[in-house]
């Protein structure tokens, strides 16, 4: 049973809801309130349109659920794939996936979240740190 009141299912915010186009669920509708280097670092629109599989996958179009679409997995890397699967963006997160561990090429830090990665090139992660992140500067 849903709750009467709709809410966004990412947040739990009960104010400025719309539908999201990809899975009809509640989300708050923060998409263009979002303002860079606000003390709101996010919005909950954005990021499961931007970071997720579920957005993703209806945006191209693909066929049956994401849960389950071959065509996802093959356009991701391992690590990108689990993460837009599993990330807290996700209405729903996908079980049973590889636990997958990243590692900074410059500094060797390593996490399972692309949180704490913040560039990537096709087969580097570059983490969050000031000085992996001038490494990338200065290519
Ligand atoms: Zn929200
Ligand atoms: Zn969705
Ligand atoms: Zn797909
Ligand atoms: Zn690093």
């Amino acid at each position: 049973m849903k709750p009467k009141r709709p809410a966004c299912g990412l947040c739990g915010e009960t104010g400025n809801l719309t539908k999201t186009p990809c899975c009809n669920d509640w989300i708050c509708d923060d998409a263009d309130k979002y303002v860079l280097f606000s003390y709101k670092t996010s919005s909950c629109y954005r990021n499961h349109d931007r970071y997720t599989l579920c957005s993703y996958h209806h945006k191209e179009d693909h066929s049956g659920k994401w849960q389950d679409c071959a065509e996802c997995k093959n356009d991701f890397q391992l690590e990108n794939y689990v993460d837009f699967a599993t990330n807290d963006f996700n209405f729903e997160k996908l079980a049973n996936l590889p636990k997958v561990t990243i590692k900074c090429v410059n500094c060797g830090f390593e996490s399972n979240s692309m949180q704490d990665f913040s560039f990537q090139t096709s087969n580097s992660f570059y983490c969050n740190k000031k000085k992996c992140q001038k490494t990338i500067m200065s290519y």
